[in-house]
């Protein structure tokens, strides 16, 4: 019974698919259309469709199918629910993927009291970050979600901040103060430029 549409479909083809999903977008049934094709629609359904497809009418099913022309091994498509090899590959590599960012933008607990201490001995913050071979996102980036640490960078930097230098303006920030009130400033700053 396989026609042309199930076959090419089965293997990720997107012929007739194109030609289905052009049918879909003007309003035909997945019956029409598989009259249309030669392909009773039963037939068209990919093994492996997710299981939410199986609930509701044949044409969301249809859509579903359609969405599925997106080539094995992305995740595109596991994201549509499929499982094969490539796919499963696909899904792991972004994965990892994400792990590793994620960890490279941690600061390390170990990490957290040298740089106070850096600070607090006097070190611009620029050569505090190199030192310790930081990121300016892995100090700010935790200030995000942890309240402890964000107060405890802050109360450093504004203890030690240049008290020569006029703060919450440019030039303050360019010779590389990140007390609070400079950090406000510059974000202000790139906001209008934006
Ligand atoms: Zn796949
Ligand atoms: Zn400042």
């Amino acid at each position: 019974m396989a026609g042309p549409w199930a076959a090419e479909t089965r293997y990720g083809g997107a012929v007739d698919i194109k030609r289905a999903a052009d049918l879909y977008a003007q309003g035909r049934t997945l019956r029409q259309i598989g009259a249309e094709l030669g392909v009773p629609y039963r037939v068209a359904e990919h093994p492996r469709r997710p299981r939410t497809t199986r609930r509701g009418s044949g044409d969301v099913a249809t859509l579903t199918h359609v969405r599925q022309a997106a080539a094995h091994g992305t995740l595109a498509r596991w994201n549509n629910g499929c499982r094969c090899t490539l796919c499963r590959r696909a899904h792991s590599d972004t994965q990892r993927a994400w792990g590793r960012a994620r960890a490279q933008q941690r600061l390390p607990v170990e990490m957290r009291q040298q740089l106070l201490d850096a600070i607090y001995s006097g070190r611009p913050f620029r050569m505090v970050l190199r030192d310790l071979g930081l990121t300016s996102n892995q100090v700010w980036g935790l200030t995000k979600t942890d309240q402890e640490w964000s107060e405890k960078l802050n109360t450093a930097l504004m203890a030690m901040r240049p008290d020569d230098l006029r703060h919450g303006t440019n030039a303050a920030y360019v010779h590389g103060c990140v007390c609070s009130d400079c950090r406000e400033h510059q974000r202000i700053r790139m906001a209008k430029n934006r």
